[in-house]
């Protein structure tokens, strides 16, 4: 067997596993090391025994996340096509800095933009960048918001910096995520900049309380931040009103989507991110609920010159300019892998009816796992999932909060790996579905796992034991 063989081999037997083995892993760091060198070898090892050795180490420490039973934090699987692509990616090794380094890289980037695009029913000219993650398309896209709003103001951004220049203020949505609070940091706006808005209705901003900031400072460069699902409890923001609001006061509106913007490729679920094509910016994952593999992240803006403005560079040795679009002029990233063909395998492995089907199918099945837990004695429904993701609260006999035990009795079961969170000064367990293979039978086998953790840590034996934490 040569290297590639035994790579295939492992992937074959680690993605046959996924049904069988323990969703959390419990692997040791002694276990995961142990087959491993504790130094860096003097003399090099054979190719094939080096692929053998870090499989072997690896084996023990894996979570089972490419299965249908991760519910924790919001990570999909790997679509078959995404899996395959993503290994010929690795093959080809291509830099897809420019359409000159990758012809096949930069051409295909454009169709999967393209894809990309119509998939989330966004204006088709928009621009777009594939990234790392959703944290760098934030950074991508709010770098792209920065110059567009300084630009109006008369300052130039990218050649003097933020020194001496107008006073960016950042309108978001009180429940953002924290990488958007780190893209604000690298991008020298500093946490401290964002003024939290909310409203009435939990985890969104009303018109009223939008309408009262920007009174606020009315002349300011603007920036407003809306969530197309929090991470709670998949909240999203009334873009159709806040958009247009924004808009008539010169902010630039920017939506982190990283997950729940692929709510606007189904019809069903469509409605709930109603009027978000209105935004400016938009940031995305592939990684997530279009289950590609990682490293899979998408920015996209309105204004395909404020962001190629925000990112483009020079140099004497690049060959720029051709009739393919050059992908560094949108990325942070200089070199970079050819990481849209994963997302372009995945949006065609699915087309437009297999993506919304996907996208309905893990909203079904978190509304049947939410359903199924708290029907057990001890559980209570805090919030019932409108879109992938929801948050359930567990107590004991005598009122007090044992969430955190259960969430760690079903994760030690092997069956299912859930999180918890905080929601409204409380300790929950959230669930979030995104993957692409979870099944009618992975609900059962986690609302299952769920009864029996709730009612061995309820029963009077197990009380102090599932206290402990
Ligand atoms: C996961 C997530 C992010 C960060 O995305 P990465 O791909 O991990 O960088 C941002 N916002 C929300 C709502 C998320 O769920």
């Amino acid at each position: 067997m040569d290297t590639l063989d035994i790579a295939f081999a492992e992937a074959r037997r680690y993605l046959a596993s996924l049904d069988t083995r323990p969703v959390a892993s419990r692997g040791t760091p002694a276990a995961i090391r142990s087959p491993l060198p504790v130094q860096l070898p003097l003399h090099g090892m054979p190719a094939t025994d080096v692929v053998r050795a870090i499989a072997a180490a690896a084996e023990p420490g894996l979570t089972a996340n490419a299965g249908g039973r991760f519910f924790a934090w919001v990570k999909g699987g790997a679509l078959p096509a995404a899996l395959a692509t993503d290994i010929m990616c690795s093959a080809w090794d291509q830099n897809v800095v420019l359409a000159s380094t990758s012809p096949a890289g930069a051409v295909l980037e454009e169709l999967a933009g393209q894809f990309l695009l119509e998939a989330l029913r966004l204006p088709p000219d928009s621009s777009y960048a594939f990234v790392t993650g959703c944290q760098m398309a934030h950074t991508t896209a709010l770098a792209a918001a920065r110059h567009a709003v300084l630009a109006r103001a008369g300052w130039d951004v990218e050649a003097k910096g933020l020194q001496g220049g107008p006073v960016i203020r950042v309108l978001a949505n009180a429940h953002h995520h924290s990488s958007v609070t780190r893209a604000l940091r690298l991008l020298g706006l500093g946490s401290d900049c964002i003024v939290p808005l909310g409203g009435d209705v939990p985890g969104t901003v009303s018109a009223d309380a939008l309408s009262a900031a920007l009174a606020d400072a009315p002349d300011a460069p603007t920036i407003l931040i809306l969530n197309a699902g929090d991470l709670n409890i998949g909240a999203c923001d009334d873009f159709a009103t806040l958009c247009p609001i924004a808009h008539a006061a010169g902010a630039w509106v920017h939506v982190d989507g990283a997950f729940g913007l692929w709510a606007n490729a189904s019809p069903r679920l469509a409605p709930l991110v109603a009027g978000v094509g209105l935004a400016d910016s938009w940031a995305t994952d592939g990684h997530k609920w279009l289950n590609t593999p990682y490293d899979c992240g998408m920015a996209i803006t309105r204004d395909p010159v404020a962001h190629s403005a925000a990112m483009r560079m020079t140099a004497a040795y690049l060959t720029t300019g051709g009739a393919v679009r050059d992908p560094m002029d949108f990325t942070p990233e200089w070199s970079r892998r050819a990481r849209a063909l994963p997302a372009l395998a995945a949006l065609m492995e699915l087309g437009r009816d297999g993506l919304a089907a996907m996208i309905e199918r893990c909203c079904d099945h978190a509304a049947a796992i939410y359903d199924g837990i708290i029907g057990f004695e001890g559980a209570t429904g805090i919030a019932r999932p409108t879109m992938n993701q929801g948050l359930i609260r567990f107590d004991a006999c005598d009122g007090a909060n044992i969430s955190d035990a259960v969430i760690a009795a079903i994760n030690a079961s092997g069956e299912a790996f859930v999180s918890g969170g905080n929601w409204d000064g409380e300790r929950v367990m959230r669930i979030s579905v995104c993957g692409w293979n979870t099944s009618a039978n992975d609900v059962a086998r986690t609302v299952a796992a769920a009864g029996e953790a709730l009612a061995r840590l309820r029963s009077s034996d197990d009380m102090d034991a599932g206290l402990t934490r």
